[in-house]
This record gives structure tokens, C-alpha cells and sequence, in this order.
């Protein structure tokens, strides 16, 4: 082959051609970008592209994303009729069957997202499922849901449509182009070296897909994420289809862990095998071209048995074809994108599990990322930063096999699931299992989600109804709230900042005021555009010493956001994991600190929003006093190695004064009844700090990033708030994702919510239309298909005006 022009320099290269990388291209070009090139070891298509089974539907477990899917299947007819190219596209419509009250209870759920989000679902009887479908036997189920976007294509062509799109934009793809190597010079832009020459690029991505691991080891970066085998097969042509002339809607059966759909005048059925099979573990060899795998029905057979009672027609017919192909899955499923944490325009869409209903999302979603600094939808869930170092090779085997497996099995609102554990622990952890720790995991790190009454009692089934935990936690709210309790910390983040510039630079990055030494702020942190990206306690250890305490999940997206501008006379380090600690709050929790300090902690001495660097329990600390849960309380973190003398000397001192150990779920019913958000449901770049109520605590007389829009804002009046809702409902709760409906229609929906166990009541927090924001309004929410009467509140339901915190 005669070696090809490739350009010398590019705003962006994409390395990889399969249906991520030439979205992407696309997107680039479309919104203006027209020096971006893509390369292609291979032909397009090479990776696990070309043999995908085709499906497309916009249901997703988050909310954004299903508003990307959908976003993506309308997308297809743009792509065909601006490249010429064929999509193979079927919009056929397509139901998820549930055929267990479980599986009809999601399914309500889903339904109640569609509600807000606009997606156009509907539920439909057995009878109807068999009307549309023929072929399904309708005694299974009790009911499907019903979504009118879903249907098929043709993966190649769809893959190729992209990119042809892409260059009528002016976006150039070269075949047959493998990136050998990724070099980074001193001006931040990268040399990609192919063997048809180098081309200097502003930013690289990496859309490797099967060769994720591959392109990113390049540049020492170790991705967690892992191939996965699969089947799907196709069987010989049905009487029944080809005498059709409509073409049967697809389908997803949950329980019986199948997707199916019209493949010619014959089906097609895949399934996610119970035990997954991880491909190529210790990597992706170069020389894999368009392959297949050998098939192995015997994994797959439980699943086909059930399949074929549901479908009879599929196991009558002959079987043409049966496809084992590998495609690369994350730790929970959901894709990896945006700016590599560490790395300077160092960008990835890498485990897309679903490339055919994702991919547009995840195209758009990387535009507007690289060229306006902020993709314009909350993208957590596909964040690559929701990972950090934590999530090594081996765990992301670990973890994408569990999702493998789990595809089409339900996860509940309170379950933890058993795979990847103990990848990260404190000091505390044997001590709290033994004291009847239920635990859970964050950002790789166990912590203590509610305290049985010891090991053997630890344990909860389940369910989408309040759960086992309940009374447990009405305890150890009753403790707080009462005597005095304690809660691990290790899980907050801690990011540190030092040098003389650091004043000024936390001045102009964050919304807040930046606290003078020795004291404690709250501050919302937000993007240029004004959308929240943090809420943060800022501590002011020294005037060149700051310590910022914030989401412990979004660390490293933390991390990147300092790192990008960071001022050559500020230092600045993600500390979370050198700090430990414990948080005790409670009327009794000044008597309990005073027992084991010599600092003088009274009232007058030490008063809310102060912080000490001093001796607690004999070890060195950082005392702040502050609380999460809403009552007279004290953060104290310690290095790892003082934490069990810490927690020794704690519970000691706490013994006559009723101390008891609790956990995450006792701090979020006590954080409710004081109409406090959190991070990743309540508080998220979807809002804005004027939406949020997070706008009470801006320094309006500085210069921030966010200033002009959070003024326009202010000025305009936001189009949404955040309210707390107390709801008349017994036995069940909302999680959150619930729509909130005024006269039949949605208005808003569910940020996050539970039992206020203090109050006794049934609670929620969530996003309404400004005009139907003002306490005392009456809404329903609907909380598995069905409505329930909820209030908009005033004030707080506890401590109103903080007296009690501020003690
Ligand atoms: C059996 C099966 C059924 C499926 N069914 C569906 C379905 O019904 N619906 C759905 O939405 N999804 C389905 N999928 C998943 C879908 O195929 C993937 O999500 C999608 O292909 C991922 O695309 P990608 O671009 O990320 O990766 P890939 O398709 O793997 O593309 C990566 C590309 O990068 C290239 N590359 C790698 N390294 C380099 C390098 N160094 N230099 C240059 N190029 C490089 C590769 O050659 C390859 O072409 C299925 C997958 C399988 C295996």
C-alpha cells in the first residue's frame, strides 16, 4: 500500500474507527472544528463494531444518559442523509417485558423518569405485547413497557455513516493508520506516531475500544476496563415473520436475560451469560482483526430454555447463526470519557458497552467537553474521573465481569454488590464489622452504611421498600439527635493548597468566602457557564495553608478542575487518603471532645465554624467544628496510622454519654429534616447555585469563575429550585429519579430523598418548576406507579434557624 498523506498537524486527533471514535469525529467537525483527523489501525469498523448485534433503545439506569441514547437515535437520520450512507435503520418500537412484580416494579420506575424526561413510554398489557409480537407467548408476563424510539440498524453502517458524515464536515479519517506511539511535548500538545508519520496534535483521544488498555499503556495510563465475550445467534427464517409486512418491534425479557428483535425473516436473541467470560486479560493483541470467538452455547443454554417457553418460535427454528464477539465493558457499565485526570489534553471514550445507542451522546457529550470546557448535561456517570487510582487493572476485571453478568439484572436501592470489595479499607474496618458494620462502597473505599446489632445480624435483603436497616438507623438518629455519635470520615475528600498565591486563587475559584485563619466556609464552586462543580468546606489552616473537605466520589474530577490553571505560586495535592478521621456529633458531643483534648473547647472558645490544629485523644488533628448531620458536632481527622487510637479513645470517653457508632444512612435521613443537598444527587452541574439555593453563601463583591452567568441568573430569576418535600406514604420511600407531577403533569422530579427518622416523616428533596416552587404547594410523587401526596416545605423540619449546630 502506498504510504498516505497524513497531515502534520491537527487540533485533535481521534485514534480509532469504530462507532465512538467517528462520532466523535463527527461532532468535532459539525460544531465547527474542521482540523480533526481520526486513525484507523485497520479498516473502520475493526474493533467490536462491526459484529454488534445492532440494538437500540434509550432506556439507562441514569437519567442523563437515557437523554443521550435518545439523543442518538434520532441522530441516525442525519448521519444517512448527510454522508449517503445507510444506517439500516428500523424504528420498530421495542418493550421490556417484566414478568416478576420486581421487574414491573423498575419498569414503574423507569416509567417515572420518562414522565419528566419527556421520553415517550407507556405501559402495555400482556395482550397488547402479544398483538405487536406474535410470536411472544404473553401468559409470562404482567405487563411490558412500551418505548417508541427503540428498534435496530446496521452497526458497520451506521459506524461508517459517522465518518462519512464527519468529512462532508471537513474531518479527515485515515484506514490502515495504526498509532504506534503518543509523545507529549513541553507545550502540552502530543506527537502521534504511525507508520506513515508523525502528526502534532493539540489533544488527543483515545477511542481504542477493544484496544482501550493498549493506546492508554502508551502513555502509562492504566484504564479499567476489560473485554467481555458475548452471543447473540440468528435463527433460520420463521414462517410467520416472513409472511408479515410490518416488521415485529424489539425486546428485552429481564428475567429471562435475552434481547431480541427481526433479523431479516428470522430473529436474532443475545444474552448475558450468568458466569461472563473476560477476554484477553492481559491484553488486546495487536494482530486481532475482524474476528470471532468460538461460540460455547452450553454457557448460554439456561438462558436459551427460558428464551424459547417465552418465544416458542425461536426454538422451533433452526439456528443460521451464532456469534461470539468481544466488546469492552467498564466497572459499572457506563462508558469512561472526558480529560484523563493527571494528563494535559489527554482526552477518552473508552468502555462503551452499548456504542450503538450511546454513541451520539458520547459523541456530542466530548465536543462540547474539549470546546467549550464543559459538556452542556451532567456527565458523572460517564466521567472517567469517577475512577482513580483505586481502580486497578485487576479490579476493573473484577468489577466489569460483575456488570457483565448483571446487565439485565435488577440492582436495588439498597443493595451493595458483593464483587471488588475491600479494594480500599481504613483502619476501623475490622472494628466496625465486629460491632455490626453493613458496609458499603465509595470511590473504592468500604465505609459503614448502618450498624446491626453485631456481625451475624449485619444483613439486609433487597427490595425498593424501606429495608431491614430501617429501625437500626431510627437508633442511631436517636443517638445523634440525643446523646452523641460517631461516624468514620475517611470517605470526605481533602484537597490542600499552599503557597502565596493560594488565597487569591480559592478566592477566584470559588463562588464563596474564602475564610480567614483558623475559621471554616461553605462555598459553592462553579464552572464559567455557572453550573454548580462544588460544594465545599474550605478550612484556613494557615494564611498561605488551605484544606478544602468535599465529595469524596468527585476527587479526581476536583483534582483536574484545580490542576488545569493552577498558578505557579500555589501548590496544590488531592490529600483525602492521608486523612482519616471521625465526625461526632450530638447535645453530647462538646462533653465527649472535652474528655479527651486539652484544647479548650467550650462554647465561647471554640465556636461554630472555628477549627484547631491540635491533640485529640492523644494524636495530632485537625479539629473543625462543623456537622453534617445538623447537630452541636466536630470533625476530626487524623493521619491513618492515629485512627484506632482515635476511635479508642472516643468510644471510651463516650461510654456514660450514650456513644454509639453510625452510618451513611442515619447522616442522610439527618441531613434531610435540615434540608441539606448532596453532591452527585441534589447538588450537580446540571444546576446552578441560584437553582440549588447554593447562591446564599456567594461573595457577590469579587471576581469568580461563574460570575457573569450566576449574576444573569440572579438577575433573570432561575427557572427551577431545589425543594424539600415531606410525602404521605407509608412503608416505601422515594430513592430518587421520581417525578413530582402538579394536576397529572410532571413538573419536576426526585433529587434524592428517604425517612426522616428524627421528625418521623417521609422526605424528599427535588427540582421544580420556579412557578410551582413556593412552600406549601401541594404536588404528588409517584413512587412505583403510584401517586402520593407531598407538601413543599418552608423551612428546615429540624433545628430551623441552627441553633442547636450552633451551640
Ligand atoms: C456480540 C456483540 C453484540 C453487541 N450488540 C450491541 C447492540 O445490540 N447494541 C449496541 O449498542 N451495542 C452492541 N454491542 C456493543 C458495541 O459493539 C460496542 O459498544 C461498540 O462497538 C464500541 O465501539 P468503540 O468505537 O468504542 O470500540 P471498537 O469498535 O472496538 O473500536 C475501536 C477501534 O479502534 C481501533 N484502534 C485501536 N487501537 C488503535 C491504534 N493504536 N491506532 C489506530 N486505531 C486503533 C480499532 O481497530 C477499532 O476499530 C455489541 C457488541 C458485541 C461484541
Amino acid at each position: 500500500m502506498s504510504k498516505k498523506e497524513l497531515p502534520s498537524h491537527a487540533k485533535v486527533v481521534v485514534i480509532g474507527g469504530g462507532v465512538v471514535g467517528c462520532s466523535i469525529l463527527f461532532h468535532l467537525a459539525k460544531f465547527g472544528w474542521k482540523d480533526v483527523v481520526l486513525l484507523e489501525r485497520d479498516e473502520l469498523t475493526s474493533g467490536s463494531s462491526w459484529h454488534a448485534a445492532g440494538q437500540i433503545h434509550t432506556i439507562s439506569s441514569d437519567p442523563n444518559i437515557s437523554r443521550l441514547q435518545s439523543y442518538t437515535i434520532d441522530l441516525y437520520k442525519e448521519i444517512e442523509e448527510l454522508s449517503g450512507h445507510s444506517v439500516g435503520l428500523h424504528i420498530t418500537g421495542g418493550f421490556y417485558l417484566a414478568s416478576t412484580p420486581e421487574w414491573y416494579d423498575y419498569l414503574k420506575r423507569e416509567r417515572s423518569k420518562a414522565r419528566y424526561m419527556g421520553l415517550n413510554q407507556e405501559f402495555i398489557s400482556p395482550k397488547e405485547v402479544a398483538e405487536r409480537h406474535p410470536l411472544i407467548d404473553p401468559k409470562h408476563y404482567h405487563a411490558a413497557l412500551w418505548d417508541d424510539q427503540d428498534g435496530d440498524l446496521d452497526p458497520s453502517g451506521a459506524t461508517y455513516a459517522f465518518a462519512k458524515a464527519a468529512k462532508v464536515h471537513g474531518a479527515q479519517y485515515f484506514t490502515h493508520t495504526p498509532v504506534t506511539a503518543t509523545q507529549q511535548r513541553p507545550d502540552g500538545s502530543w506527537d502521534v506516531t504511525t507508520p506513515d508519520g508523525v502528526i502534532n496534535a493539540e489533544m488527543i483521544v483515545n477511542c481504542g475500544g477493544l484496544w482501550a488498555r493498549e493506546v492508554g499503556h502508551m502513555q502509562g495510563i492504566n484504564l479499567p476496563v476489560q473485554p467481555m465475550e458475548h452471543h447473540y445467534l440468528i435463527t433460520e427464517e420463521i414462517p410467520e415473520i416472513a409472511a408479515r409486512d410490518t416488521r415485529l418491534p424489539a425486546g428485552i425479557d429481564y428475567e429471562a436475560n435475552i434481547y431480541f428483535r427481526q433479523e431479516r425473516n428470522g430473529m436474532l436473541l443475545g444474552t448475558y451469560e450468568p458466569r461472563g467470560t473476560p477476554w484477553k486479560v492481559g491484553g488486546t493483541p495487536w494482530d486481532f482483526g475482524h474476528e470471532l470467538l468460538p461460540h460455547d452455547l452450553d454457557r448460554i443454554a439456561e438462558r436459551l430454555e427460558m428464551s424459547f417457553e417465552r418465544i416458542p418460535a425461536i426454538g422451533e427454528a433452526g439456528i443460521k447463526d451464532i456469534i461470539n464477539g468481544p466488546f469492552t465493558f467498564g466497572p459499572d457499565g457506563n462508558p469512561m470519557i472526558g480529560p484523563v485526570p493527571g494528563m494535559t489534553n489527554y482526552w477518552c471514550a473508552v468502555g462503551v458497552m452499548a456504542g450503538f445507542c450511546q454513541g451520539g451522546g458520547v459523541g456530542l457529550t466530548m465536543a462540547e467537553w474539549m470546546m467549550d470546557g464543559e459538556p452542556s448535561i451532567d456527565v458523572w456517570a460517564m466521567d472517567v474521573a469517577r475512577f482513580g487510582d483505586w481502580a486497578t487493572p485487576d479490579w476493573g476485571t473484577v468489577k466489569s465481569t460483575e456488570n457483565y453478568e448483571r446487565r439485565f439484572v435488577m440492582t436495588f436501592p439498597n443493595e451493595t454488590l458483593p464483587k471488588g470489595r475491600l479494594q480500599k479499607t481504613t483502619a476501623l474496618y475490622d472494628r466496625l464489622i465486629a460491632k455490626g458494620a453493613r458496609m458499603g462502597q465509595g470511590f473504592g473505599l468500604e465505609n459503614a452504611l448502618w450498624f446491626a446489632d453485631g456481625p451475624d445480624d449485619a444483613h439486609e435483603v433487597p427490595t425498593f421498600e424501606r429495608n431491614r436497616s430501617h429501625d437500626y438507623v431510627a437508633r442511631e438518629v436517636a443517638t445523634v439527635r440525643n446523646d452523641v455519635g460517631g461516624i468514620e470520615i475517611a470517605n470526605f475528600a481533602k484537597h490542600e493548597f499552599k503557597g502565596v498565591g493560594a488565597r487569591a486563587y480559592l478566592d477566584r475559584i470559588l463562588a464563596g468566602f474564602v475564610p480567614k485563619s483558623g475559621r471554616l466556609t461553605l462555598t459553592p464552586m462553579l464552572t464559567p457557564k455557572g453550573k454548580l462543580y462544588g460544594d465545599l468546606t474550605v478550612a484556613c489552616l494557615a494564611d498561605d495553608h488551605f484544606m478544602l473537605f468535599g465529595s469524596g466520589a468527585m476527587q479526581e474530577a476536583h483534582r483536574r478542575w484545580f490542576e488545569k490553571d493552577l498558578p505557579d505560586d500555589v501548590s496544590y495535592q488531592n490529600v483525602s487518603d492521608d486523612w482519616h478521621g471521625v465526625a461526632i456529633s450530638g447535645p453530647q458531643s462538646r462533653a465527649l471532645l472535652a474528655r479527651i483534648t486539652r484544647a479548650d473547647v467550650s462554647a465561647d472558645a471554640f465556636k461554630f465554624r472555628d477549627l484547631r490544629q491540635t491533640y485529640v485523644g492523644g494524636v495530632p488533628v485537625i479539629l473543625n467544628r462543623i456537622s453534617f448531620s445538623g447537630e452541636l458536632g466536630y470533625e476530626v481527622y487524623c493521619r491513618p496510622h492515629y485512627l484506632i487510637k482515635l476511635a479508642e479513645a472516643i468510644e471510651e470517653a463516650g461510654v456514660d454519654l450514650g456513644y454509639r457508632w453510625y452510618g451513611a444512612r442515619a447522616l442522610m435521613s439527618m441531613r434531610l429534616e435540615k434540608a441539606w443537598g448532596v453532591w452527585t444527587l441534589d447538588y450537580r452541574p446540571d444546576f446552578t447555585a441560584a437553582q440549588s439555593g447554593m447562591d446564599v453563601f456567594i461573595n457577590w463583591n469579587k471576581d469568580f469563575v461563574g460570575k457573569d452567568a450566576a449574576l444573569a441568573e440572579k438577575t433573570a430569576g432561575p427557572d427551577k429550585k431545589l425543594v424539600t418535600l415531606v410525602i404521605d406514604v407509608e412503608g416505601i420511600d422515594v430513592s430518587n429519579d421520581e417525578a413530582i407531577l402538579l394536576d397529572g403533569a410532571a413538573v419536576g422530579y426526585v433529587s434524592s430523598g428517604g425517612y426522616a427518622h428524627h421528625v418521623k416523616k417521609s422526605m424528599a428533596m427535588g427540582y421544580v418548576a420556579a412557578e410551582h416552587a413556593a412552600a406549601g404547594t401541594c404536588v404528588q410523587v409517584e413512587i412505583l406507579g403510584q401517586m402520593y401526596d407531598a407538601e413543599i416545605q418552608g423551612a428546615p423540619l429540624y433545628d430551623a434557624n441552627g441553633a442547636n449546630m450552633r451551640a
